[in-house]
């Protein structure tokens, strides 16, 4: 009996450093389930950063510190690529080239075009235009069908599947394949604020590979429930993001009894908080200390993205020979 093929996930994120809750709720632990069923391909695209980055002094560390971090959570190079998207420079050919088939006026109009000119007027450049369809080329390249994302990011993959389609039918080929979106559940983690996303640049996070000292130290700062000030006030679980991350790391009794407990002030904060920081930390314990053994070692973190865009990049000749077919370009030289 033949083996199905299986599918082929992409999924890219930006050289941030170490990675934070939010990150590994968000992206990473989803990363380690789909290789079990899927060929992955994981990306740090630096050349994205570019389009925001103040300076780029930190870029060749965040990009070791996170390749780091998803070693250590369970991404295995020998199943999956991962890689550094500059070390495959077709993908900026392509870019180019898919840029010929996108419409500029929907490119400024797409709301997350506007947004970060807002956010950041004094460096509005191409870039930032241009950024979904360097994104589109990055999942195509490597012929993609899976594409994981959120909900809140199903524009963007319908928008690749429209520059897909354009470029297919502009010069009548099916070279390009449209990807579709896995949407994934992803909670809502919020910063130790309790207010906004959990997000390094607003300093509210937690980091994976911080001590058990410091991750105690950033779990008693978490903002519980507002309305709850004395101790003996009764709180509201549904509304603490502290109870939100009891649900993810805490055992099944323990949430269901600061459940009950909170709601009639049979459990304070501070106990309520230490629970979930000894939680934490033991759920984070393997991780810890498989990071510092790859630590010891740092070019096997290099190994692995170089051997990763090696791979990479054998896929994304390909793809740029037929995509040169396709349009009546002139073969490229073979090295
Ligand atoms: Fe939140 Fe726990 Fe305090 Fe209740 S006891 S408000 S769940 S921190």
């Amino acid at each position: 009996m033949t083996e199905k093929k299986k599918g082929r996930v992409f999924s890219g994120a930006r050289p941030t450093g170490r990675q934070h809750l939010g990150n590994y709720l968000g992206a990473m632990k989803n990363y380690v389930a789909l290789q079990a069923d899927y060929d992955c391909i994981y990306c740090i695209v630096d050349l994205h950063a570019l389009t925001t980055v103040e300076t780029t002094e930190n870029l060749t560390q965040n990009t070791f510190e996170m390749a780091l971090d998803w070693l250590a959570a369970g991404i295995d190079p020998q199943k999956s690529i991962i890689f550094v998207q500059s070390h495959v420079p077709e993908v900026t050919e392509l870019h180019t080239i898919l840029s010929m088939v996108t419409p500029l006026g929907k490119l400024t109009d797409l709301p997350t075009f506007k947004e970060k000119a807002r956010q950041q007027p004094h460096n509005v450049n191409y870039g930032l235009v241009g950024y979904p369809v360097l994104m589109t080329a990055d999942i195509v390249l490597y012929k993609a069908d899976t594409v994981p994302v959120g909900i809140d990011q199903a524009p963007h993959i319908e928008f690749a599947r429209e520059i897909v389609r354009s470029f297919n039918y502009r010069y009548k080929t099916k070279v390009l394949i449209e990807p579709q979106m896995k949407a994934t559940q992803v909670p809502k983690v919020l910063g130790i604020d309790g207010q906004r996303k959990m997000g390094k640049s607003l300093n509210n996070h937690i980091e994976l590979a911080a001590t058990p000292e410091e991750t105690t130290r950033r779990v008693m700062q978490m903002v519980t429930d507002p309305q709850r000030v004395r101790r003996n006030d009764p709180g509201n679980p549904d509304v603490c993001n502290v109870f939100t991350m009891h649900k993810i790391f805490s055992p099944a009794e323990e949430v269901e009894m600061i459940d009950t407990e909170c709601r009639r002030a049979g459990i304070g904060c501070v106990d309520c908080k230490r629970r979930f920081a000894a939680n934490l930390n033991a759920h984070l314990e393997p991780f810890r200390a498989r990071r510092t053994e790859i630590e010891q070692t740092p070019d096997q973190v290099w190994d692995a993205l170089h051997d990763g865009a090696r791979r990479a990049r054998t896929i994304a000749r390909q793809t740029m020979d037929e995509v040169r077919a396709a349009i009546g370009l002139p073969p490229g030289a073979r090295e």
